[in-house]
């Protein structure tokens, strides 16, 4: 049995999840903020004023958006990451 580490809160939990099961809800959470406060955003909105506008930490963010489904949905939302996501890739 493999034991992965949570990348969201660091405890040992035995899935391929990247995060525990405690932490998954939470992330959906997080991602329903997100997707809301791009929806609600007229101009395009760069990595950072989503953090600092939902609360979500930049380091959770920058996780969701390597998941491609996410980076592609958030991209569509009107999320201006050309220039971060070189970064973090
Ligand atoms: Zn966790």
């Amino acid at each position: 049995m493999n034991l992965n580490k949570c990348e969201r809160c660091g405890c040992f939990f035995a899935s391929k999840n990247a995060v525990c099961p405690n932490c998954v809800s939470k992330d959906e959470h997080d991602i329903s903020q997100l997707k809301n406060y791009l929806c609600e955003s007229d101009s395009a909105v760069s990595i950072e004023n989503l953090a600092s506008g939902t609360g979500v930490s930049l380091k959770n963010v920058n996780r969701f958006l390597q998941n491609k489904d996410l980076y592609t949905t958030f991209t569509n939302l009107g999320l201006d990451s050309e220039i971060n996501i070189n970064t973090i890739l």
